[in-house]
């Protein structure tokens, strides 16, 4: 099949055309979330583009084996022994243990990427299932000289790399202890930039968890599931890696060191990174106390896929800053598209073959461009203004609805179904037979009874638009 896809590759610093290692199939492998607190809605961003890419790579005929992980085990927030536990944080916290934190809040964020339409990975591995591979793959990088044991722990020796900044362009000079707030002193390390593959001794003697090791009782370091968990269900080589971009360094660049030396080539060839959303005092994080999840957007009444909209409305690769009135006005665009899309009749004419071909190629085509989803929007835009039947315009929101994932089709009928909820069954039909009483009045051209009708349903809280497809009836 032809390779249309050109996409940024981190690796090269470039736009390039997107080649699979093997023909029509894509091997991709997705950085999961750290399952100790619910995600906020900038790491969903990431999740949301992802799952874009996903489902353009799909739209465009490749077959994809997506995996991703779950972090339920790991020294999280610092290469060394320094740093925070977040998952020890968040069990003493919440007074649970460290399993019962990571069950619920893996199957928080599953519920929040299903009220945001975003498929779940083909296969989706908790670290703490895979603590043998963790294990072996250390024990090859030890035998093959790549890692050091000091002060208990083992270490990746980065000293034995050629290259080891391919990611990113990071000077030695920024990781000196003391330039930056994440850096602390570790002194079993040989060099700065190494960092722990095993812990057994370790700052937090209180850690739960624990598995035998060749090397004593410990638990695995902080990027070593990454590479282990992708290379056991994709092999040696992988198409495309994904995550947001602060995991560009120093999670990916890790990642690379030692599965690259485990392996002894190299092992992905693209690197997509999604940037921050962030709010108005910088990048979002779960650090900062109160931060902003699905659930509180729900309880404000936002439905989820308005925040979908809101992402795709501009590129990945650009920061986005949120607000409550940037999320409005994409409430108001969506409502307007939903309703757009909801007034078209499915069966209203013919597909017409050509006009069908001719949007779905631009659609593509924007897919294409390193997934330009804000034009792949005016797309949908301009087919809607366009003259030609209904049924070709909705088969064609329908068909793009595959990669939006925006309820396209459905969404109009549902709101109107919620918004109209607690009316009774009774009311309804009263309702129904009102409306076909003031047809019946207009056929005669009795408008003093129409409007009289109008009134008296008014005067029930029912209020009557009279709309292209008909009347349509809404709550007061
Ligand atoms: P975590 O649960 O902290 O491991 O993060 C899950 C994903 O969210 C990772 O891919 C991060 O790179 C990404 N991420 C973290 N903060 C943000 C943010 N403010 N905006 C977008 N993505 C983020
Ligand atoms: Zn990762």
């Amino acid at each position: 099949m032809e390779n249309r896809l050109r996409i940024y590759n981190t690796l090269t610093r470039k736009v390039e055309q997107f080649i699979p290692n093997e023909e029509g199939k894509v091997a991709m492998y997705t950085c999961g979330p750290t399952v100790y607190h619910f995600a906020h809605i900038g790491n969903l961003r990431s999740y949301i583009m992802e799952d874009l890419l996903e489902k353009s790579l799909r739209y465009i005929g490749y077959d994809v084996k997506r995996v991703m992980n779950i972090t339920d085990v790991g020294h999280l927030t610092s290469d060394a022994d320094t740093g925070e536990d977040k998952m020890l944080k968040g069990a003493k916290r919440e007074h649970k243990t460290v399993m019962e934190i990571a069950k619920f809040y893996t199957d928080a964020f599953f519920a929040d990427c299903k009220d945001l339409n975003i498929k779940t990975p083909d296969v989706v591995e908790p670290a703490t299932n895979c603590v043998p591979e963790f294990i072996h793959m250390i024990e090859i990088l030890m035998e093959k000289g790549f890692a050091y044991e000091s002060g208990g722990n083992i270490y990746f020796d980065t000293s034995k790399l050629k290259e080891y900044y391919v990611l990113s362009n990071h000077s030695e000079e920024e990781l000196l202890v003391g330039v930056r707030d994440d850096v602390d002193e570790d002194e079993n390390k040989r060099n700065k930039t190494d960092f722990v593959l095993w812990f057994t001794k370790s700052k937090f003697e209180d850690q739960e968890l624990k598995w035998e090791s060749p090397w004593g009782l410990g638990y695995p370091g902080w990027h070593i599931e990454c590479s282990c968990i992708s290379m056991k269900h994709l092999g040696e080589y992988m198409d495309i890696h994904c995550g947001g971009v602060d995991n560009i360094f120093p999670h990916h660049t890790n990642e690379i060191a030692q599965s690259e030396a485990y392996l002894g080539h190299k092992w992905c060839n693209y690197w997509f990174h999604v940037h921050h959303l962030n709010d108005r005092a910088g990048k979002m994080s779960k650090s900062k106390g109160e931060f902003l999840t699905v659930s509180l957007l729900k309880s404000k009444g936002y439905d989820p896929r308005v925040y979908r909209l809101f992402c795709l409305q501009s590129h990945y690769r650009k920061p986005l800053e949120f607000s409550f009135d940037a999320l409005d006005n994409a409430r108001a665009a969506y409502e307007k598209l939903v309703k757009r899309v909801g007034g078209l009749k499915k069966e209203g004419g013919s597909v017409e073959p050509e006009k069908f071909a001719a949007y779905k190629a631009r659609f593509e085509e924007a897919l294409c461009d390193d997934l330009n989803t804000s034009m792949a929007l005016t797309v949908i835009y301009d087919m809607l203004k366009d003259d030609m039947p209904d049924a070709t315009k909705y088969a064609l929101a329908e068909d793009f609805d595959r990669v939006l994932s925006l309820n396209l089709t459905t969404a109009y009928a549902s709101m109107e179904a919620e918004a109209n909820g607690d009316v009774d069954a009774e009311m309804e039909r009263y309702i129904l037979e009102k409306i076909e009483e003031r047809k019946a009045a207009k056929k005669e051209k009795n408008f003093a009874r129409a409007d009289e009708i109008r009134a008296e349903l008014l005067e029930k809280g029912i209020v009557l638009e009279d709309t292209r497809e008909g009347v349509k009836w809404k709550k007061a």
